[in-house]
């Protein structure tokens, strides 16, 4: 595996954002639904999108005030698809119910059909100051099998949009592996991509999710994603992103320095965030927690005056020690010293990963090295049990509480 020599995040840099608050908002609105997608979305239903943002916000008051946010996240679903005036009182509503840090990041997902100058405008004046493209590739061929409702000139058009409002930070998602592509289209979407200078780039290998119409193609005889290939493929992104100065600083995401995305960076650090809209998930006070996924079925709830949250997890213990090798290994500073590390390298499975040189410890930290394999490391990690001392050490706290 080609590296960059960009400079990454070290492991102080990474782990100071356990301290941020952070907030995700789900928008499900799209125009038509991506073959590929299994993310809680909704097409043909724009006549609901009042009644959805009222039920947010109403969500958005019932939840406990907390403190000034370090960055904000609408996702989707294609926040872009819906008239900004509806993002800018979920953005309000946040401001005033939490309070904003100075300084925070405020990120919009965006569809580059939807991103002309005045949405661009309306959404930066609306206070984001920080778009990211669902861009997927420049190969026309690739966009029309993927389902997308854009072409590569749409692209550059959106984002030259976006510098012209005033977005400082933009980002762009690609998806490699589709099997129209080839090795000589995915080296070109990512020049291409590179040369319109973004700050920041997310590199997928497509997937095929069980439920998606992709899934019923390929049981059907369409040709599937070649694993292989997308490995190929993605060392590609890490040569190329790499000599145009974004350095990897988590699986899938490369950036300028400086430029890595504040809401990940807080996810990976088992940092705080709240979570709004449907199917969204939380992490607050030690415990992860979902809503209702059905946007219908959220509505009522809300509608009905009762928090929508369908699941919830406590986190804490071993739990939250393993919790926090399974999110912080994701980056590419890995994670600090602990138990969690201890136990997996103690093991035969961590021992047997760590010669194959899937983990290594580089100065003082665990880090999955190949990160293409980092589930077979994530799985490693789900089997581990506390060593004894932490069992003993957990049974005294607990009788001394
Ligand atoms: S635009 Fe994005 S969220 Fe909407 S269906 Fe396509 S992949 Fe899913």
């Amino acid at each position: 595996m080609m590296t960059s020599d960009v400079r990454h995040l070290s492991g102080a840099e990474v782990d100071r954002h356990v301290e941020d608050a952070a907030a995700y908002v789900h928008i499900p609105f799209c125009s038509a639904v991506c073959p590929y997608c299994d993310f809680a979305v909704v097409a043909g239903a724009d006549d609901r999108i009042g009644r959805y943002v009222d039920a947010v916000l109403a969500e958005i008051a019932m939840s406990p005030r907390w403190r000034p946010l370090d960055s904000v996240y609408f996702g989707g679903g294609t926040p872009s698809h819906v008239d900004p005036a509806h993002l800018r009182r979920i953005l309000d509503a946040l401001a005033s119910h939490h309070g904003l840090a100075n300084g925070s990041e405020v990120t919009v997902e965006a569809n580059p059909e939807d991103f002309g100058p005045q949405r661009a405008s309306e959404l930066f004046s609306a206070g984001f100051n920080r778009v990211s493209f669902g861009a997927q590739s420049f190969d026309d061929a690739v966009l029309a099998r993927l389902g997308r409702r854009h072409d590569a000139g749409d692209i550059e058009v959106s984002l030259a949009n976006a510098r012209s409002a005033g977005f400082q930070n933009a980002s762009m998602d690609l998806i490699f592996g589709t099997p129209v592509e080839r090795n000589e289209s995915w080296m070109a979407t990512l020049r291409r991509a590179v040369a319109l200078e973004p700050d920041h780039i997310s590199c997928y290998a497509l997937t095929v999710e069980p439920g998606t119409p992709l899934h019923r193609d390929v049981k059907a005889g369409a040709p599937a994603p070649d694993p292989d290939t997308q490995a190929d493929r993605y060392e590609m992104a890490e040569r190329i992103l790499g000599e145009a100065g974004l350095g990897r600083y988590e699986v899938s995401n490369w950036s300028r320095p400086g430029r890595e995305c504040r809401y990940n960076l807080t996810v990976w650090a088992q940092g705080e965030y709240e979570a709004y809209g449907n199917g969204a998930h939380r992490f607050v006070d030690g415990v992860r927690s979902h809503n209702i996924r059905r946007m219908d079925a959220y509505i009522d709830r809300i509608e009905q005056g009762v928090r929508p949250i369908s699941g919830s997890e406590l986190v804490r213990g071993w739990d939250g020690e393993i919790d926090r090798l399974f999110v912080g290994l994701r980056r590419s500073a890995g994670v600090r010293p602990g138990p969690g590390v201890d136990a997996l390298l103690g093991t035969r499975g961590g021992g047997v990963l760590r010669h194959a040189g899937v983990i290594d410890v580089l100065e003082g930290r665990l880090v999955v090295t190949r990160p293409l394999l980092t589930d077979e490391v994530h799985r490693q990690v789900l089997d581990l049990s506390p060593p004894q001392g932490w069992v003993e050490a957990l049974e005294r706290d607990n009788l001394s509480d």
